[in-house]
């Protein structure tokens, strides 16, 4: 026999936790399940922030994300801004402290937390949560909607999906979501891949045999035609693979998203921001009676500096008049617009965050309901939207999940 239910919902992360706490609060007395297929829910929070969990930003806007229209993120936003999350956290037992990038962090330093004050407002809240229970079929009959696993069924009026999107499989996100909400009549974005992920290059790169130097550094991408597209200077992390670090996970899925409509895109790194290929070749042309070693000493690491040069075939103990005028330009060239030849990227697997899912358009955003499927409400990385590095992906689990909590009927 099926278990009753007035509201279930799937999923237990960020955005399904404070869907339920909100609509135990807004409406109590309502049999409200939520089910997750994961052993032990709440992965990804424990995980976030290397163990601390980068709740939110201090300042949050729509150009802070990509994925669906803008203009609907900001609608969804500004409905529980960064100061109603502060509220929230601070009436669960949580402060938040500011750091100096702008990221706002537990002032335990503890993802756990933040989970375990997460749950604790879903157990008041009088939510249910079982699991492990992997929703495997939905369907509606006569309003209502039946969840199965295979073995046992949940009939509900009002069905939340808040499965996540493909990121981090093991943590129990592993796409299956967006089959339930095909299934409910829904459509994905056209392209669903992995964002905030390391990328990799042919492992023969000097790169990877620099694993471990970090640099700040400007990496762009560049459409076939030469015009940048998006840039981001941050820190630069070589490793083994390739690349990673803030700025190499925040452009990654502005590159393969280019890339995707345009086989000619580029990656291009700056190894010394601050510096345009004329400003360093001007530099260089100012100091010629010193030796390459020397000039980029304070600038670069000199195993970066012995790489760059060998791919120039200079040498650092060259002196820069007695470097042929071709091979000098093609050293600044290689220093201030490396073409980096980009081989693939580390996949769901080491992503933070999933870009693509379902468009904004198919839900109502004042309520995130779906405007195919009425009962259904969508929340969190399931939907079309992914930010950037910095509490952006939590923010949105946080907003859109709260405009679900109140609004399910
Ligand atoms: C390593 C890492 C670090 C991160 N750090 C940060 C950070 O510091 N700050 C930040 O803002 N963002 C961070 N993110 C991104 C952020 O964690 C996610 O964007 C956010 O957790 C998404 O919340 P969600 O509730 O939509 O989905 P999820 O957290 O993915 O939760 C979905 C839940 O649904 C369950 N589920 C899925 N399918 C089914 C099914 N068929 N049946 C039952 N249950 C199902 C899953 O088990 C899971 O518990 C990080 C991500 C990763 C991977």
């Amino acid at each position: 026999m099926p278990h009753h239910a007035d509201v279930v919902i799937v999923g237990a992360g960020a955005a399904g936790l404070m869907a339920g706490i909100w609509a135990g609060h807004t409406k109590p007395n309502r049999r409200i399940i939520i089910l997750d297929s994961a052993k032990k829910p709440g992965a990804k929070i424990l995980v976030a922030g290397g163990g601390r969990c980068n709740v939110t930003h201090h300042k949050v806007s729509e150009v802070d994300y990509a994925g669906s229209s803008r203009n609907a993120i900001k609608k969804v936003l500004r409905r529980f801004n960064v100061n109603m999350t502060i509220t929230f956290f601070r009436s669960l037992g949580v402060e938040l402290k500011k750091e100096d990038t702008g990221k706002l962090f537990p002032v335990t330093d503890s993802s756990e937390s933040v989970l375990h004050s997460l749950l604790r407002a879903a157990d008041k809240a009088n939510i249910q949560l079982i699991h492990p229970f992997k929703v495997q079929h939905i369907t509606k009959k006569d309003d209502k909607f039946i969840i199965t696993d295979g073995h046992d069924s949940f009939i509900a009026k009002s069905l939340v999906l808040a499965t996540g999107g493909k990121s981090l499989p093991k943590s129990g996100s592993d796409g299956h979501g967006y089959l339930l909400a095909k299934s409910l009549g829904h459509t994905l974005s056209h392209h669903v891949f992995p964002a905030l992920v390391p990328l990799t290059l042919p492992g023969t790169h000097f790169i990877c045999s620099l694993s471990g130097i970090t640099i700040p550094a400007t990496i762009e991408v560049q459409s076939g035609s030469g015009k940048t597209l998006e840039s981001f200077t941050d820190s630069t992390l070589f490793t083994h693979f390739g690349l990673s670090g803030p700025s190499v996970l925040n452009i990654s899925r502005y590159y393969k998203a280019a890339k995707l409509n345009d086989p000619n895109t580029k990656l291009i790194i700056n190894f010394l921001p601050g510096y345009t290929f004329e400003l360093f070749h001007n530099y260089l042309l100012n100091n010629q009676k010193q030796r390459v070693s020397q000039l980029l000493k304070d600038k670069l690491p000199d195993r970066l500096t012995k790489a760059l040069c060998e791919e120039n075939q200079v040498f650092v103990s060259d002196q820069i008049d007695q470097i042929p005028k071709a091979k000098r330009k093609q050293l600044c060239r290689s220093i201030t617009q490396y073409d980096l030849p980009v081989s693939g990227d580390r996949g769901f697997k080491y992503a933070e965050v999933t870009a693509g899912g379902i468009p904004l358009d198919q839900v109502h955003l004042n309520t995130m309901e779906s405007r195919i499927c009425p009962g259904l409400f969508l929340c969190g990385e399931i939907l079309d939207v992914d930010g950037r590095i910095g509490g952006f992906n939590f923010q949105w689990a946080w907003s859109s999940g709260y405009i679900t909590g109140i609004s399910i009927i």
